[in-house]
């Protein structure tokens, strides 16, 4: 059983009180396994098992996987292999199709469209919210960010058109994701990260997220 905070209720525009709303889901750890832990675990180099639940700064993470892509010369295809055989978090599909009954569901993520795009068949093809990785050939050259604070700013945009936002993720780069939205929720994130914001409520699994969430529902009648 999640511990439940006790909220006021999210202020409504009587205007726009029927919209649906929004529901911004981080992707890996939240629906799908770590995918550079995948491509970490496939070579057998233990640097590309941190994730963003290690490293505070996301440019300082993927700095630190591109330099370790160039050492090692793994190229594009080896991830899109590793991707290939990934699968969905237990579960993962089934909350997915829940959510999508009673919130428009966005993934943001700070993974890249060329790496995962292909896994989102597997969730039922969300939208996708991310990023944009550079190539030459086969070789992973760099990575170009949406825009500064991304996560943040997803939430910020669909506040800017009247919509009401619920956010769930597990790692420093969903705090700011977390902040802004009008219910912000971790996910299965450790203390180190949970110290940061910690009135916000944990689920530990995607049942107690949908507990969360259907709280919230009621809340909104
Ligand atoms: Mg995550």
């Amino acid at each position: 059983m999640p511990r439940i905070p006790r909220y006021a209720r999210i202020p409504r525009s009587p205007n726009w009180k029927d919209l649906l709303d929004i529901l911004c889901l981080d992707l890996e750890g939240v629906l799908l396994p770590e995918i550079w832990q995948g491509v970490a675990r496939r070579t057998g180099i233990d640097e590309l098992l941190k994730t963003t639940r290690d490293i505070p700064v996301y440019d300082d993470l993927m700095q630190m996987r591109l330099q370790v892509m160039r050492e090692h010369d793994l190229r594009l295809d080896l991830v899109h292999e590793v991707v290939s055989k990934l699968e969905p978090l237990d579960g993962a599909a089934a909350f997915i199709e829940w959510a999508r009954q009673h919130f428009q569901v966005a993934i943001v993520s700070d993974t890249f469209y060329e790496i995962a795009l292909p896994l989102m068949k597997k969730l039922g093809s969300p939208m996708l919210l991310c990023h944009s990785m550079q190539s030459s050939h086969g070789e992973v050259t760099g990575y170009r960010l949406r825009q500064d604070d991304p996560k943040r700013q997803v939430v910020k945009g669909f506040q800017a058109m009247n919509y009401i936002v619920h956010a769930a993720g597990d790692s420093f780069n969903d705090l700011t994701m977390l902040e802004q939205a009008e219910r912000g929720y971790f996910y299965g994130a450790p203390p180190n990260v949970t110290e940061h914001l910690p009135h916000l409520p944990q689920a530990r699994d995607h049942a107690e997220l949908r507990e969360l969430l259907t709280l919230t529902l009621a809340e909104s009648d």
